[in-house]
């Protein structure tokens, strides 16, 4: 099905209560890093002129940012490898590799985008004991609860409506962000052609789940359209 971006909803003045949320796009995420997403790289060049048009008056971006004891990483559980999933406080835990720790090469957002026109960077999975997919909550924290980021928050004071989502990876971070903003009332719609998946048969279950919640998919090519 093709995604509609019709003018109405993509055309001023809408575009005032319209924000572009950049998700992680950072060296450990992209080929060659620690957690690469395959073909993470083939969205550099789009989003870079996504970045510099003015479709948005305002972009935030994520940035994973763990801390090296984080609990989603595999070497902190004793005989697990990458990729092993267990439960953690009563939910499914997948455990990654090592990646986007605090302050390191691979944790930086990758140069090549322009982001001198980002507003904010939200930073997420602080917490050693709770991962956070999402740039709106945390994944369950040891009392069961999902602790809000903030990013929420600082939207609605913005007074954002709607939500344009793109990044990495489409089947963790970009996929939960969109549903838990659907969750906090936000229109919100994933830029397709500026996401890629971590486990490339993904595309069809998260196509599937994203119009199950609510969220609109458009391509880069839609969204010009629409705001030409
Ligand atoms: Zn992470």
């Amino acid at each position: 099905m093709r995604a509609k971006a019709t003018k109405e909803r993509t055309s001023l003045p809408d575009q005032e209560f319209t924000a572009l949320l950049v998700v992680d796009v950072q060296y450990d995420f992209l080929p060659g890093g620690a957690l690469g997403v395959p073909d993470g790289d083939q969205i550099l060049a789009p989003l870079s002129r996504l970045l510099s048009s003015n479709v948005f008056p305002l972009i935030v971006a994520t940035q994973d940012w763990h801390p090296p004891n984080h609990v989603s990483f595999a070497s902190n559980h004793r005989d697990k490898q990458p990729m092993d999933r267990i439960m953690l406080y009563g939910h499914e835990q997948t455990l990654w590799p090592d990646h986007c720790i605090q302050g390191t090469h691979g944790a930086k957002l990758h140069p090549g985008p322009d982001w001198t026109k980002v507003a904010a960077i939200i930073r997420k999975a602080l917490d050693p004991t709770t991962d956070s997919y999402s740039a709106i909550r945390n994944n369950w924290n040891p009392r069961g609860v999902r602790p809000p980021t903030g990013l929420a928050g600082y939207l609605k004071n913005r007074r954002i409506e709607r939500i344009f989502v793109c990044g990495l990876a489409l089947d963790f971070c970009v996929k939960w962000t969109a549903e838990d903003a659907i969750d906090e009332g936000f229109e919100v719609t994933v830029i397709w052609d500026l996401c890629r998946a971590i486990d490339s048969s993904a595309s069809e279950y998260v196509r599937h789940d994203l119009a199950e919640r609510g969220v609109e998919v458009v391509t880069l090519a839609d969204l010009f359209e629409a705001v030409k």
